[in-house]
């Protein structure tokens, strides 16, 4: 039995709908592969709606040019109201993606964080003045929306990523058309139905925040369609460039948050207990399918023996399970094709001779054969022209390389198409800022690994994307720049005598 049954989800100019042609979609229990809910399937003439509809309300302009505290205000309220259902929509996050529930409640959290720092960054950012250099003239550069924003957003941190969109752009006065990913839309429909209240009782256009649902089918109508003014896009390599493709007929805004192939860089004069604590965070978080995993472990030779064998030991005591269970550590993958994946890059990097040091397969308890697990797996003796050191896994398998001088590691671990995020660990301080410098990364972290927060930006450098979210560039994304100009007495020039 699914939990629910939601024809009328897709959210178009004010009104909970179904598909125009009924069309529903099963969403799936990964730790049991059970369906959890039925959900509307939207064709491209929903689409076409919820673009109109959103084209509408922001042309009328009574949302793009309201105060900007109105707006900060629909943000804190739904802010508040996701605080007020933090332990439902973390009990759905985790039954959705498979994350454990802590995870999924340090989501809620970081997606209020999130509402609530644009809220208050909108409502104080400020005109600039210029100087004219004339007396009589006055110059101001303002910000002001970009127009409709398609937000698309994957699997593996749904509720958080659409925060992540939704905040900068209605903060900026642009309306929105959303389509999380078909594979976990449970939470985003949720925050949706919260965010509707908030903007009705706001009196915001009834078309301000539209949301439809699908696959890759109804990405791509949203990143094509001309009446959208820009696409930010989070996802996978192949989907952003394709993406960027779909933008350049109309010549839409982009903003892309793509992969990452994100070393971990452990020198020998680390602190060891906690290098290797944060590599198993790193690498086995969420099973691995975080976009700034630190997957790919740069180890110096001197620690190979001691470092390996600590790792593996701890890899294999990693507790599997359901997320909702107390004491589990980590889920499964988020579908049986995603595990499919994983096994078939997993499979070709022993075949390429890496030597397994943990994991390397499926579990073997009874009660976790129903769903995708995949154990946490250690892969050593590996080498920068193997598939699985360059390409992105987005699961539970970590890639040991061994390094001896400083520009080796640092032209190894750019040595990539990536540059999204990556770590290093020394306890040279002068060290770890060159080494810091010379990544060509959007975040590098000295001795920790994952910690982020609103007020900073992120995003790629080289393939991993285009663009930031976050701090004040993450609000600049969803905004044009307008110069204004102002003589105060006009008078002729006689430029041309006649
Ligand atoms: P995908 O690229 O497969 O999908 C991302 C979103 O795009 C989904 O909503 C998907 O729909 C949609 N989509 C699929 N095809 C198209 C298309 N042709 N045009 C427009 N949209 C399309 O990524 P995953 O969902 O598999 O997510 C994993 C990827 O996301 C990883 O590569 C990861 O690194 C990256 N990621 C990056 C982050 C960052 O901050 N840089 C953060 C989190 C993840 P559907 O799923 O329904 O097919």
């Amino acid at each position: 039995m699914p939990l629910t049954s939601d024809p009328a989800c897709l959210l178009i100019d004010g009104t909970w709908t179904a598909a125009e042609d009924g069309r529903q979609r099963a969403v799936v229990n990964p730790f049991d592969a059970s369906t959890l809910a039925l959900v509307a399937e939207a064709s491209a003439a929903d689409v076409g709606r919820a673009v109109r509809a959103a084209r509408a309300a922001f042309d009328e302009g009574s949302w793009a040019h309201a105060p900007a505290a109105r707006r900060a205000g629909v943000l804190t309220a739904t802010a508040d109201a996701l605080q007020e259902q933090r332990e439902e929509l973390a009990v759905l996050e985790t039954l959705d993606t498979g994350k454990t529930l802590s995870e999924s409640r340090a989501d809620v959290d970081d997606a209020t964080a999130v509402l609530r720092y644009y809220a208050a960054l909108s409502a104080a950012d400020p005109s600039r003045t210029v100087d004219t250099g004339r007396p009589d003239a006055v110059s101001r550069v303002v910000h002001e929306p970009v127009g409709v924003c398609a937000l698309i957003t994957p699997w593996n941190y749904p509720l958080l990523q659409i925060c992540w969109k939704i905040a900068p752009a209605l903060a900026a006065g642009n309306t929105v058309v959303a389509k999380p990913s078909e594979v976990t839309p449970l939470t985003t429909i949720r925050l949706f139905r919260l965010l509707q209240r908030k903007l009705e009782q706001a009196g915001a256009p009834s078309g301000t925040a539209n949301l439809v649902l699908g696959g890759g089918a109804i990405g791509a109508a949203l990143a094509e369609h001309p009446e959208v003014d820009l696409v930010s896009f989070t996802g996978g390599l192949a989907t952003g460039r394709s993406v960027m493709r779909a933008a350049a007929d109309t010549v839409k805004k982009v903003a892309l948050e793509l992969g990452g192939k994100n070393p971990n860089i452990i020198f020998a004069d680390a602190d060891l207990d906690a290098a290797v604590d944060f590599a198993l965070t790193a690498a086995f978080l969420h099973s691995g399918q975080v976009c700034s995993a630190g997957s790919r472990l740069l180890l110096h030779r001197s620690l190979h023996a001691e470092f390996t064998a600590e790792l593996a030991r701890r890899a294999e005591l990693i507790r599997l399970g359901s997320g909702l269970e107390k004491g589990v550590e980590t889920g499964p993958l988020v579908s049986a094709e995603h595990r499919e994946k994983v096994e078939r890059l997993l499979a070709g990097a022993l075949a390429e001779g890496a030597v397994l040091r943990a994991g390397g397969g499926r579990p073997s308890e009874p009660e976790l054969q129903a769903g995708f697990f995949l154990r946490p797996t250690v892969l050593d003796g590996c080498h920068a022209g193997m598939t699985v050191v360059r390409e992105e896994v987005f699961g539970p398998v970590l890639t040991v390389e061994l390094f001896d001088q400083e520009d080796e590691v640092v032209a190894l671990a750019n040595d990539t198409p990536y540059g999204l995020a990556g770590a290093v660990w020394t306890q040279d301080a002068e060290r770890g800022e060159r080494v810091a410098t010379r990544l060509r990364l959007g975040t590098v972290w000295i001795n920790d690994y994952h910690p982020y927060v609103p007020q900073a930006e992120w995003g790629g450098f080289k393939q991993s994307g285009t663009g930031r979210e976050l701090g004040p560039s993450g609000l600049r994304e969803y905004q044009e720049t307008k110069h204004i100009w102002r003589t105060v007495s006009p008078a002729a020039q006689h430029w041309f005598a006649g």
